[in-house]
């Protein structure tokens, strides 16, 4: 019998992985088409004059242990300090036997990160959360206004006019996308 095939639209992590989990555990072939001359989505690591440049900064964390045993098969957590590990004398678990990323691309590396949204020239908690220092940074004002916006967007909520988005090309506003929002934001502001 002819083996059966798959078509992926998308080389992001879900693309990939539903590809891999395919091949592992199925006779199915899948075939992924990719419109960008790279894969890994929003999430990939570009390369630029030799540097590796992780777009938006990912960083990974899950307790669903089958994930973690799927990254760990992928890309095993570091097992030596990298260069900046060395000069900044960090202190961190690294993993026994792990591999050496001064010498190994395919290592994730243990990082500590504080990540920030930099709004009214002040730093808010990412991802936002409501407390006092929230608050106070954004004024009483403008917490009472966006308090009531959002219950008044839950009680009336308005038509949906997106039409797609021109960076993540997703059908409707994703939160973890500037230009979508953006755009979302535009049309908004056009049907008032
Ligand atoms: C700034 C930023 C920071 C983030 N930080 C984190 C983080 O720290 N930790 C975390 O877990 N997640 C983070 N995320 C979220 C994470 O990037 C996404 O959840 C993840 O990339 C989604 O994977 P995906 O495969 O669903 O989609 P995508 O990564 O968007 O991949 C979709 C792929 O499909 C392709 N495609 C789309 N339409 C078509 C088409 N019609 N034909 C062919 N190809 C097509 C696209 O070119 C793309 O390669 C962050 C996102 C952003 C934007």
């Amino acid at each position: 019998m002819d083996k059966k095939n798959v078509l992926i639209i998308g080389a992001g992590p879900a693309g990939l992985t539903a590809a891999y989990e395919l091949l592992k555990r199925s006779d199915i072939k899948p075939i992924i088409l990719e419109a960008e001359k790279f894969v890994g989505g929003i999430s990939r690591t570009a390369e630029y004059k030799g540097n590796h440049i992780d777009i938006g900064g990912h960083r990974f964390f899950t307790k669903d242990e089958r994930v973690n045993q799927l990254w760990d098969e992928l890309m095993p957590t570091q097992g030596q300090p990298s260069y900046d590990d060395k000069i900044l004398g960090t202190d961190k678990k690294f993993v026994e036997g792990g591999p050496d990323p001064e010498k190994e691309d395919n290592v994730m590396l243990l990082r500590h990160r504080v990540s920030r949204i930099y709004f009214l020239r002040k730093f808010f908690d990412y991802p936002i959360s409501l407390k006092f220092s929230t608050i106070k940074n954004m004024g009483f004002m403008r917490t009472m206004k966006c308090g009531f916006g959002y219950l008044g967007s839950c009680l009336h909520k308005r038509k949906e006019r997106f039409l797609g988005c021109s960076a993540c090309q997703r059908p409707l506003p994703y939160q973890g996308c500037l230009v979508c929002f953006n755009q979302a934001f535009q049309e908004e502001r056009q049907e008032r």
